[in-house]
């Protein structure tokens, strides 16, 4: 392998090594940072997910407010279950994990969130402020996804500003906010943003500086597609079922060939995913430091 890896595990604890003063702050001023997450229905995945922000916050000494609704939670239910995180004060910040089931409205269930405790950005309000904010400080929690892209990209010295960036998929956690925030004054990449209807991905994908591959497609970002010694992020995530030994296996969009190509490769597992998880830790700090 010549690509340098961006390692998201060693990253993500050196996130959260950096919260653990702020929420000692937090408590000598009697202000408990607390988690709350809700899903609905039982995908393996989204188990998965759920059960490491729960580590994750008790190892930094977060509360943490688990509601689990069955698959065959009515949308009643679910709304029920949003206006008691929004009105529980052990809850500063919370999550309703994605996806929800079907026949369930998602942009419908995150716009009933208090936008305050929004931990993953992603309540209109919030990502609105992102559209408006071009420039200077956003005083709202961002995405979790893409602000971990974000934060790998500059940990590991990788040129943002001016380069050619191109996110794969416009799913709304994150294809859709990456573009939005990797336009922002500041970080200044030019953004290719491609989908399913894209004509002639692979040359797209070969002008990159930057590759973010967030589709969920198995190995379909191939080495010759990509530039000799550009960054390639790996995002998508598809479980594949060990039937001997029940185990899940993760694999990622990006083909390991690619690593023979890139100068830097954020691999899947062990990259974007526990990134965003410190980065939702960081949101509910941030978010019980405005109370
Ligand atoms: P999504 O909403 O289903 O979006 C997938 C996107 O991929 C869509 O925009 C789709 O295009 C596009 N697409 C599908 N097939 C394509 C192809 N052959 N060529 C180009 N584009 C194609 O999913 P999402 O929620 O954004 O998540 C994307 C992936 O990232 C999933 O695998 C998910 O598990 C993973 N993910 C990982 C993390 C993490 O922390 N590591 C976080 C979030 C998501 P159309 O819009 O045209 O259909």
């Amino acid at each position: 392998m010549t690509a340098v890896r961006i390692d998201g595990v060693a990253t993500a604890a050196t996130v959260r090594g950096e919260l653990v003063d702020r929420i000692a702050a937090l408590k000598a001023r009697g202000i408990h940072p607390g988690l709350g997450t809700l899903l609905v229905g039982a995908d393996p995945g989204s188990l998965s997910y759920v059960a490491g922000k729960h580590r994750d916050s008790l190892e930094l000494g977060i509360e943490s407010v688990r509601v689990d609704l069955p698959e065959t939670a009515t949308a009643d239910e679910v709304r029920a279950a949003i206006i008691g995180l929004n009105e529980n004060p052990a809850v500063t910040g919370y999550i309703i994990q994605l996806p929800l089931p079907a026949g369930l409205d998602e942009n419908a269930m995150l716009e009933l969130m208090d936008p305050a405790k929004d931990a993953d950005g992603l309540h209109p309000m919030n990502l609105g402020r992102l559209v408006l904010g071009v420039a200077g400080e956003l005083h709202s929690p961002l995405p979790c996804t893409p602000a971990g892209i974000v934060e790998m990209l500059r940990r590991y010295g990788v040129e943002i500003a001016g380069k050619r960036v191109v996110v794969v998929g416009r799913g709304l956690t994150v294809g859709r906010p990456l573009g939005l925030l990797m336009t922002r004054k500041g970080i200044d990449a030019t953004v290719v943003l491609a989908h399913s209807r894209t004509v002639d991905l692979a040359d797209e994908v070969r002008r990159a500086d930057i590759v973010i591959a967030a589709v969920g497609v198995p190995g379909l970002i191939k080495a010759d597609w990509v530039k000799p010694g550009a960054a390639v992020l790996d995002v998508g995530i598809t479980r594949v079922l060990n039937a001997e030994t029940g185990k899940a296996k993760l694999i990622g969009d990006v083909d390991p060939g690619v690593a023979e190509v890139a100068g830097f490769l954020s691999p899947v597992p062990g990259g974007v995913g526990p990134m965003t998880r410190a980065m939702l830790m960081s949101n509910v700090v941030e978010a019980a430091e405005r109370l």
